[in-house]
């Protein structure tokens, strides 16, 4: 049997010729990784790791601003917020293409054995106002074997478990599981949500072509269920449509992801899944993508083409009434997009999410005070529901 160290070294560390070139170093400049970091960071030769993409919050040093609602202190959650780990991003293998070209691309890499990176992190959430967040590493690894996924997934879940351990006020975490291979990823969740500030674990919107309505993933479902562990379903695009994505404004992004999370939710409902598994907590984020903005015509569609449903399928409820048991994060850029969400979903489904540290609202804390919404409901997006969903006590 290949031991763990001698599975690293042979499928990663030999043979492999990289260049630890002058352009990591100066990615990593403001908070440096160690030079063996730098060459397990350089195999995969991301475009998310230029230095070009290096970001730093314009509201950086100041000190972390605490959140009041009616006089009472609210701890501000983002459940939305990603980081990578060297040891695990090496083993993607060469050339892989895992950290996209984005602002704050090199910002991902955290590992505990990086204290600045990881103060960088947290000076950053001080700067947006965020008291805790939930890490999550984006899936690279279901194209991947059983051996190699379970090692990436391994070496995931300890990084996060130790930030979690570190900073237990800070950080929590969405462990790694591998759904390729649903009799592994049930005993992964059983192991990682025993770890130290695991509250779930990240999947992406689909697993390669296939959606979690799928019954193969129906162990994996129930296992969710039982442990009370959040799937955060996150999108990597929808790269059937690519070659209509091509052309000016990143459309593979733009609409890709929001619309991946769409398709992924619409299954979920429209196969009967959320039924099967009622206590399920699936988190979007990315405001659930397209759903919540055109969610009711799910409810006439199978009326005005009842052949194109499947009559074996009866779902106990109406197809908008699923969006009420389905958590969202705020991520949706105005205040009336938010407002507009909150009133199809409820203000019990939302919570702060800013895809840090892709900055693509500095701001989170004033988005969210901002929307015309009742203060009631701002606490509960603020913190409040995430402190339920994820069972987070305390003021930190
Ligand atoms: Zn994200």
């Amino acid at each position: 049997m290949t031991s763990r160290r001698s599975f690293i070294k042979n499928s990663v560390f030999s043979g492999i010729a990289f260049c630890s070139c002058g352009m990591l170093d100066r990615a990593f400049a403001q908070y440096p990784l160690t030079e063996e970091q730098k060459r397990l960071v350089a195999i995969t030769k991301d475009a998310g790791n230029d230095p070009k993409n290096n970001y730093r919050h314009p509201n950086m040093g100041n000190k972390r601003k605490p959140t009041f609602i009616d006089g009472r202190r609210i701890n501000t959650i983002d459940t939305h917020a990603h980081c990578f780990f060297p040891e695990a991003v090496a083993l993607a293998g060469e050339g892989a293409n895992i950290n996209a070209s984005v602002k704050g691309g090199p910002q991902h890499y955290i590992p505990m054995s990086n204290r600045e990176a990881v103060q960088y992190r947290l000076d950053t959430m001080d700067a947006m106002g965020i008291d805790m967040q939930v890490l999550s590493v984006n899936v690279f690894w279901y194209n991947k074997t059983r051996e190699v996924a379970t090692e990436i997934c391994r070496i995931n879940n300890e990084n996060l478990a130790a930030l979690c351990m570190a900073h237990p006020g800070r950080f929590a975490a969405f462990g790694s599981i591998a759904m390729q291979f649903p009799d592994l990823a049930v005993k992964q969740l059983e192991a990682l949500m025993k770890m130290p500030g695991m509250k779930g674990a990240a999947i992406q919107a689909k697993m390669l072509e296939t959606d979690y309505s799928h019954p193969m993933f129906e162990p994996v479902l129930a296992k969710a269920e039982e442990l009370g562990a959040v799937l955060f379903m996150h999108p990597q695009s929808t790269p059937q449509l690519a070659n209509r994505f091509k052309g000016n404004g990143w459309l593979s992004n733009t609409i890709g992801n929001p619309l991946d999370t769409t398709i992924a939710l619409e299954h979920l409902i429209f196969d009967g899944t959320l039924d099967k598994f009622p206590n399920l907590k699936i988190l979007a984020p990315h405001g659930g993508g397209f759903l919540g903005s055109y969610a009711p015509r799910m409810d006439v569609t199978c009326f005005i083409s009842p052949t194109n449903c499947d009559p074996k399928i009866v779902l106990k409820k109406k197809p908008t009434d699923y969006l009420k048991q389905i958590y969202f994060d705020s991520l949706v850029f105005t205040p009336e997009a938010l407002r507009h969400l909150v009133a199809e979903v409820g203000a019990s489904q939302v919570m702060i999410g800013t895809d840090q540290p892709i900055p693509w609202n500095d701001d989170p804390i004033t988005h969210i005070l901002s929307t015309p919404l009742s203060n009631k409901e701002k606490a509960q997006i603020l913190g409040l529901n995430a402190a339920q969903l994820l069972k987070v006590q305390g003021i930190f």
